[in-house]
């Protein structure tokens, strides 16, 4: 917390840094900053597993599959190719330039501020941090108030390593953030729901700051009766409630080809109790779940539970609820409509509802009516059927017969499209996101080819013009 006075001094420090320290050091020092990450992430893996742990009981387990492991991943990939990535890219030279040497040349953009969200909340806030470090950048990092144990240990990771004109941390919430957002940062990167992602780009475009906006979405699968429905089903529970199913890539719906729709759930049925239990008390003391993040959470995806089982959905399992510890028990609901409530949120939560459809087209219409999601997941053995359905439909990330992976690989971009988000995060993808690629073309000194174009247009040059354009019009 603090005062919009001291954050615009906190901006200018860092500008003041960014020339006079950042544009002028090597590549090293960069390396030597993530270097410094990695080992203090190590150094603290208990520490970071109770915070996530005390913020909304999420499983050591769980903390080191989607918070630990992609921190080290992406600081790991970023040393070994933050070389390449920010080397001179040489481009040819077309015949009208001819003379001319040009060049692309890696510049970080500047000052930057990277704002996280409360459901991955350590590796959501890191993870840009090292792009932005990667690239040359300095920092203004606000974590999610949301979870403030990993809020505090965050802050305390980067004050233990940083100076604050290099990387600072801003703690706290709406006002905070709002306030940090009237500054003219040189990029945001903001991770959150497409309704503050609005609010983000409009107090963005007052200094015309480039954006990267990672976005919510209500990501459909696809399941068609040509798959393995024991495989699906496994893939299905854990993509669906890891994290208690609060995660940007989570499947909100599933759209089953009718013919096999008793079959999956059969299958799904079987796959939650053996990974969760069988008895509601047994479910709700299984370690491997956590919780909802907080009461205002809890109390709006148990609205949208009970709404939808009102409009008609039937409860499969689960649908047991405690308000006094923000828990909601895994839920299946079969018999949705695309009238249900649910259809239309961005759910957030541990319910996944079923919906079935007799023809395919009738499942890519239904993906159609909305924005393109976050990710589109497709369970089908045929190759035919899985084109078509990336032919017909959009989506920011779509993977083949599983779920939520698509975010641990470490060479594909990761980002929405449309209302799911602009821009992409990780590996080079995120490093781009911090750099200005600077074109620099260089001209001969005297004589260039360029001359032979300039007015007066006598009969000579208009000649000259008329052969450099003739191909072209
Ligand atoms: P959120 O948008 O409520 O909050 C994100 C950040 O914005 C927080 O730091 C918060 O302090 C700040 N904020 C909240 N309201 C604000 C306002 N009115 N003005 C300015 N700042 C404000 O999101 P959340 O609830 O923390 O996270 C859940 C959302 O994030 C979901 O929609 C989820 O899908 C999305 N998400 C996307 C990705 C991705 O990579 N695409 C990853 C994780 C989460």
């Amino acid at each position: 917390m603090g005062t919009e006075n001291e954050y615009a001094h906190l901006f200018n420090i860092q500008k003041e840094y960014f020339h006079s320290v950042l544009k002028k050091e090597r590549i090293f020092a960069r390396k030597e900053r993530l270097i410094k990450i990695k080992k203090w992430v190590k150094k603290n893996q208990h520490e970071i597993q109770a915070a996530l742990y005390n913020d909304f009981q999420k499983s050591p387990e769980e903390v080191l599959i989607s918070e630990i492991k992609p921190v080290i991943g992406e600081i790991s990939q970023a040393l070994k190719h933050i070389r390449s990535w920010n080397k001179e890219k040489k481009v040819s030279t077309p015949i009208s330039l001819l003379g001319t040497k040009a060049k692309i040349v890696k510049e970080a953009k500047g000052v930057c501020l990277v704002i996280a969200p409360w459901n991955f909340p350590f590796m959501l806030a890191i993870g840009p941090v090292i792009s932005a470090i990667a690239a040359g950048n300095t920092v203004v990092l606000k974590p999610s108030e949301m979870t403030p144990h990993t809020e505090k240990l965050i802050n305390r990771l980067i004050k233990e390593l940083f100076l604050e004109a290099n990387i600072a941390v801003v703690t706290g919430g709406v006002k905070e953030t709002q306030e940090l957002l009237a500054l003219p940062w040189n990029h945001i990167f903001f991770t959150g729901s497409p309704q503050v992602g609005k609010i983000v780009m409009e107090k963005a475009s007052k200094h015309l700051t480039s954006v990267t906006l990672e976005l919510g979405g209500r990501n459909p699968v696809i399941i068609t009766k040509n798959t393995n429905l024991r495989s699906t089903a496994k893939k299905l529970i854990w993509g669906k409630f890891f994290n208690n199913g609060q995660s940007c890539v989570s499947p909100n719906y599933l759209l089953v080809d009718e013919q096999v729709k008793k079959h999956l759930i059969e299958e799904l049925k079987f796959e939650f109790v053996t990974a969760y239990g069988n008895y509601p008390e047994e479910i709700k003391k299984n370690k491997s779940l956590a919780r909802v993040v907080n009461n205002h959470h809890f109390k709006r995806v148990n609205q949208l539970l009970q709404k939808s089982i009102n409009d008609g959905a039937k409860v499969v399992f689960g649908n047991n609820t405690d308000n006094e510890t923000n828990y909601i028990s895994p839920t299946l609901l079969d018999e949705v409509t695309i009238e249900n409530s649910i259809f239309t949120e961005e759910i957030f939560g541990p319910i996944l509802p079923i919906i079935s459809y007799k023809q395919i087209d009738e499942a890519i219409e239904i993906i159609n009516k909305v924005e393109p999601a976050l990710a589109l997941y497709i369970f089908s053995t045929s190759n035919k059927v899985q084109n078509y359905i990336i032919q017909n439909t959009s989506a920011g990330t779509t993977v083949i017969n599983d779920t939520t992976i698509q975010f641990a690989h470490p060479n594909l971009p990761f980002g929405g499209v449309g209302l799911s988000g602009m821009g992409k995060a990780h590996g080079y993808y995120g490093f781009l996101e911090f750099t200005n690629q600077r074109s620099v073309l260089k001209q001969r000194n005297r004589f260039t080819t360029s001359k032979l174009i300039y007015p007066k247009y006598n009969a000579l040059k208009k000649m000259i013009i008329k052969l450099i354009t003739w191909n072209d019009i």
